[in-house]
């Protein structure tokens, strides 16, 4: 396990295929070669038999000359020939190598992603981690397959001509050479703030799509509160703002592109001239040969420094892309440095010691406050308290979603921190307010609880959790489809199926987080009776709005703020006529409106 906590980059997904890699490198490397011959022997076909007469008038620049034409011409469909089988080989080589790494990169993602800690999700927005996921994958794709290689293809061919140029005409060379270094320092200098613009365009981009995300996966609450048009607003600010970035970046990545082409332009006219006085004169420094082929060098060098900002620029981006993902990869998830932990059997006793808690990304706002408290196995404890007094915090915590700042949360007086983490949730189950199902049949909701039951066991646990009625008056029964294709269930029924995937679970210690809460009387029976099907024998954590459904506890926590304000059973709590008191008095007097 020591490779998955080492710093990953994006070597780390190439290495396996890094062989392949090498041999399409190679591929690129001499199908740009073969390119770089283009110049030569087109030069030679069209200055061919003057290069030896070169000496005799100034006039020797024919347009054509066949001398040896039918040779030069063999010779570039020979090279046309090479070119094309090695640039065949290099697409399909860095294709496959870039599939192979960004399959393991997407898969790496999400796997580490779904291991994060509670507190990742707390502080990253869905849509926005959904969006990195997929278009920083797409640009990293673009650059490994493509962008990587046409960069290197120019820089080969630029290079290659240089040297060539050298070999042909030194003086002009150098002449042609003034011109290059200045674009190449003004490249770096624009494609730096090009992708500055571009970097602040996408992240407008993310939470433009993230407006999107939430307004349209909680379009009922928009709808009914007539948030439409703030929404609307707040979108169109961002739409705004991707465009008034990209606009600008677009006029200077315009500007850049003019005055290249202006500068290459400029450049080609002075060569040729220059090149033309070189030719002329009784002793000539230059063959008409050498002067086409200079000038065809010269073009082509030309197009490709042109070219290299906007590589430039789209790399770039990659590198930002990658650092992004490599943020969420290298981030450290629950599961991180854990090996070897408890995983002896949990019988269910919970014990909180002196326990203060804040949410990481709120450090000025306690939570919990030095809450102390003692659940022994098999006992069913009711925890209740006005909204926001850190009910589902507790829970949260026995479900080790968070790490206790202060003091000691034990199960069976073994600190929480200690126990292996896949194991302690196995041990578990918890019921929630908003269930959530999963799209797929009623049947892999229930089975998630137990991804081994079978079927029987299955309907089993669907009839305990009263749920079984509902159900069966389906066409399909089980095979139901639920979730966003599916039909939709109401809360009540949604309820129940969590609790068959809790029954069918068979946790050591189940935590009901306001389970009842949603429902109207009749369904409230039944999940009543399915959940006490439920809690028996084993140790239940019930938070309930509801107080008639937590007279029977065997223990009663009253929260008030973070703190433990009361405990004890139902009756000694209301003789003692403090908080609790209060509490049922209240629902009693709504109750008997
Ligand atoms: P209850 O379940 O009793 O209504 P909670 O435990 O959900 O209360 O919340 C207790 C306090 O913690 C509240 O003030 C709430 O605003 C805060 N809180 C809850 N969840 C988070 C979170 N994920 N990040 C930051 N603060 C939170
Ligand atoms: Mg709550």
């Amino acid at each position: 396990m020591e490779i998955d906590r080492k710093k990953r980059n994006l070597i780390y997904f190439l290495k396996p295929y890094l062989w392949w890699y090498f041999i399409g490198w190679i591929f690129l490397i001499l199908s740009s070669s073969a390119g770089l011959m283009f110049p030569y022997l087109m030069g030679k076909l069209l200055g061919a038999g003057s290069s030896s007469a070169g000496a005799s008038t100034p006039s020797s620049i024919e347009l054509l000359n066949f001398n040896n034409a039918t040779e030069v011409a063999y010779g570039l469909f020979i090279l046309f020939g090479f070119q094309a089988l090695f640039s065949f080989l290099r697409v399909v080589i860095f294709n496959n190598v870039t599939e192979n790494a960004l399959r393991d990169l997407r898969n790496t993602a999400f796997e580490r992603m779904v291991f994060m800690p509670m507190n990742f999700f707390d502080v990253n927005k869905v849509g926005e981690l959904t969006s990195r996921v997929s278009s920083d994958i797409t640009q990293i794709q673009d650059t490994l397959r493509t962008t990587v290689a046409e960069f290197f293809r120019q820089v080969i061919i630029i290079l290659g001509g240089v040297a060539f140029l050298f070999f042909i005409s030194w003086k002009l060379a150098l002449i042609m050479l003034a011109t290059v270094p200045i674009m190449a320092l003004l490249a770096v200098f624009f494609g730096r703030f090009i992708r500055k613009l571009s970097k602040q365009a996408q992240d407008f981009a993310a939470e433009s799509n993230s407006i999107i995300e939430e307004t349209l996966s909680g379009i009922s609450n928009v709808k009914a509160f007539t948030f439409e048009y703030f929404a609307i607003k707040n979108y169109k600010g961002k739409t705004q703002e991707i465009r008034n970035l990209n606009v600008k970046s677009g006029i200077w990545r315009g500007l850049f592109v003019s005055f290249i082409i202006f500068c290459l332009f400029g450049a080609i006219v002075f060569i040729v001239w220059q090149g033309l006085i070189l030719t002329q004169g009784p002793n000539p420094e230059l063959s008409s040969e050498g002067f086409y082929q200079f000038v065809l060098f010269t073009i082509m060098m030309g197009a490709s420094v042109g070219s290299l900002p906007d590589l430039y620029a789209n790399i770039q981006k990659t590198f930002g892309a990658i650092e992004n993902l490599m943020v969420i990869i290298n981030d450290e998830t629950e599961n991180d440095g854990k090996e070897g932990k408890l995983k002896k059997g949990i019988v269910g006793n919970v014990s909180f010691k002196n326990v203060s808690f804040n949410y990481p990304q709120r450090p000025d706002i306690s939570v919990l406050e030095k809450v102390s408290l003692e659940i022994s196995k098999n006992a069913q404890v009711a925890l209740v308290g006005s909204s926001g007094s850190g009910k589902t915090t507790i829970a949260s915590l026995i479900l080790s979603f968070y790490h206790v700042q202060h003091g000691e949360l034990l199960i069976d007086s073994e600190r929480i921190g200690d126990y292996d983490l896949k194991y302690l949730r196995s041990q578990m189950a918890y019921v929630p307010q908003d269930v959530l199902l999963f799209s797929g049949s009623i049947y892999d909701n229930i089975i998630f609880g137990k991804p081994n039951a079978t079927d029987e066991e299955v309907i089993e646990a669907a009839k305990k959790a009263n749920s079984w009625e509902f159900i069966s008056s389906f066409p399909e029964g089980i095979k139901t489809e639920v979730g966003d294709r599916g039909i939709q269930l109401s809360g009540g029924q949604k309820q129940r199926i969590a609790i068959a995937r809790a029954i069918l679970k068979d946790p050591t210690i189940l935590i009901l987080d306001e389970a009842t809460s949603a429902l109207d009387s009749e369904s409230e029976k039944l999940v009543q009776d399915a959940l006490e099907i439920l809690m028996k024998g084993r140790t239940s954590i019930v938070i309930a709005h509801r107080l008639s459904t937590v007279k029977k506890a065997d223990q009663i926590l009253v929260l008030d703020k973070g703190s433990i304000a009361e405990s004890g059973k139902h009756k000694e709590l209301m003789d003692r006529d403090g908080m609790y008191a209060r509490l049922v008095n209240m629902q009693q007097l709504d109750s008997n409106e």
